[in-house]
């Protein structure tokens, strides 16, 4: 059967016409690769802003960039998409004149303001799918624009944060009887009533992986402008190098720091079907990139190492803690009413501990202490700010015992105090929480010990 690829292309990929020529041979480079979904045009040479971000300045007159601290009016906003629309047709050398004036309709458009920053914020990949798909016709592809107006690309009225509907699936089925390549702008759907919505920051890839799912394509590509994902943070680790394939489940315990290539939704619906993964570099076409999968056979243990700053640890201690039923839920539900997000609950039988993203403390420490104080009325209760996370995950830790014990020694050696342990059920991670100033060389010695010197063991 013939081979069905579907490809995203993030903004950095598209920022300029030499981008766009780029993503052209690629796409002809494969003949398979006939599902091409793309991002609004990020950051160039000319402007260090996205497109999106731009829009959603628009849309909220002013108030997106304000957020940022920065001194970008609507105004400047509207000239900058304009501007930056403008540069790619004449770049590609393409007829575009009518692209120019309905953008600037829709930037101008009023309407609902309940539905406004949405359609806004669409504009960017609406356009830009358009103007690709006529960049690749002008060079003569065979290709077509389908929006997800024309495709049923229906979405929840979720605003900002939309959710794919079921009946969506069958209709993006249908594409697979279209020949030629075909164009897909990410990021948006239509409700049922509809109105434009757009999935959460990034959501291009999530309408990719929805794409790749409903054709059952072979393979998902995502290109980004990195070679893949590395195993630890390349700006710390220099000799850090690019995994080749990790499951869906590795992946999913590296996203964070250094790790963040990918829109987690995205891979929910291809890991059901076992459609692989794989990110790619629109700059390095050569590089085969990471491939994400549903197995593999382990040839190392740690595979890489999470890292995840800015976290505060909850502490509390109370004689005969242990005995009182729910003291844990007691603790999550107050953070929960404040919205707090929490990652570990290391516990003993008189001390509880949750690990929290301390950002969500800055401005209710003192409501959420006075609330557990009440609560449980604990003999002691801190909170201790600023450690972060070292996270070394592999499928192939499962087997080995001794790597806990190794990074352990390895951070003794350092004199790095270890403040918290935790070991994932499943074996495949486990997490040290240290004071945020060690962390950089934490980082760097778990990196020499468990993974450059970490001796395959399998
Ligand atoms: N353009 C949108 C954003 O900047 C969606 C995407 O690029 O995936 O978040």
């Amino acid at each position: 059967m013939e081979q069905k690829i579907t490809c995203k292309f993030g903004g950095s990929s598209l920022a300029n016409a030499d981008q766009l020529e780029k993503v052209r041979s690629i796409v002809e480079d494969d003949p398979a690769r006939r599902y091409i979904i793309v991002s609004a045009p990020g950051r160039d040479e000319n402007d260090s802003d996205k497109v999106t971000d731009h829009l959603l300045n628009i849309a909220t007159e002013g108030i997106h960039f304000q957020e940022q601290q920065k001194g970008i009016s609507p105004k400047q906003s509207y000239d900058s998409v304009v501007a930056k629309f403008t540069r790619l047709i004449n770049g590609c050398g393409i007829e575009g004149g009518d692209l120019l004036s309905d953008l600037k309709n829709d930037l101008n458009a009023g309407g609902d303001p309940d539905t406004r920053i949405d359609f806004l914020a669409s504009r960017g990949e609406h356009y830009h799918a358009k103007l690709i798909s006529r960049y690749f016709q002008h060079k003569g592809m065979h290709a077509r624009i389908m929006l997800p107006e024309d495709i049923g690309l229906v979405v929840s009225d979720d605003f900002s944060n939309a959710g794919v509907l079921p009946q969506s699936y069958d209709n993006l089925k249908k594409l697979a009887d279209l020949d030629g390549i075909i164009v897909i702008p990410g990021f948006y759907g239509i409700t049922e009533r509809g109105d434009t919505a757009v999935f959460s920051r990034g959501g291009s890839d999530l309408t990719g992986g929805e794409v790749a799912y409903a054709i059952n394509a072979d393979v998902y590509e995502n290109w980004t402008d990195t070679d893949g994902v590395y195993q630890a943070d390349p700006n710390l680790v220099s000799e850090a190098r690019v995994i080749p394939r990790l499951t869906y489940k590795e992946i999913r315990l590296l996203s964070s720091k250094g790790f963040d290539v990918f829109h987690f939704d995205a891979m929910i619906n291809c890991k059901k079907r076992n459609i692989p993964i794989n990110i790619r570099n629109t700059n390095n076409p050569s590089a085969p990139g990471t491939l994400i999968v549903s197995e593999r056979v382990p040839e190392e243990t740690a595979v890489g190492i999470a890292r995840l700053d800015d976290v505060a640890y909850i502490y509390l201690e109370k004689d005969g803690l242990g005995e009182v039923i729910g003291a844990t839920k007691d603790v999550l539900d107050i953070l929960k009413e404040h919205s707090v997000r929490t990652y570990h609950y290391p516990t003993d039988k008189d001390d509880l501990a949750v690990l929290v993203d301390q950002n969500d403390l800055i401005s209710n420490a003192n409501i959420i202490r006075d609330e557990i104080e009440q609560a449980l009325k604990p003999d002691v209760l801190e909170i201790i700010y600023n450690l972060s996370i070292l996270s070394p995950v592999g499928i192939g830790m499962k087997h080995n015992p001794g790597i806990l014990a190794q990074a352990a020694a390895t951070l003794m050696d350092e004199n790095i105090s270890i403040e918290i342990v935790d070991q994932g059920p499943g074996q495949i991670s486990f997490h040290f929480g240290i004071q945020s100033y060690y962390a950089d060389s934490a980082l760097r010695s778990l990196y020499r010990s468990l993974i450059a010197n970490g001796a395959p063991r399998i």
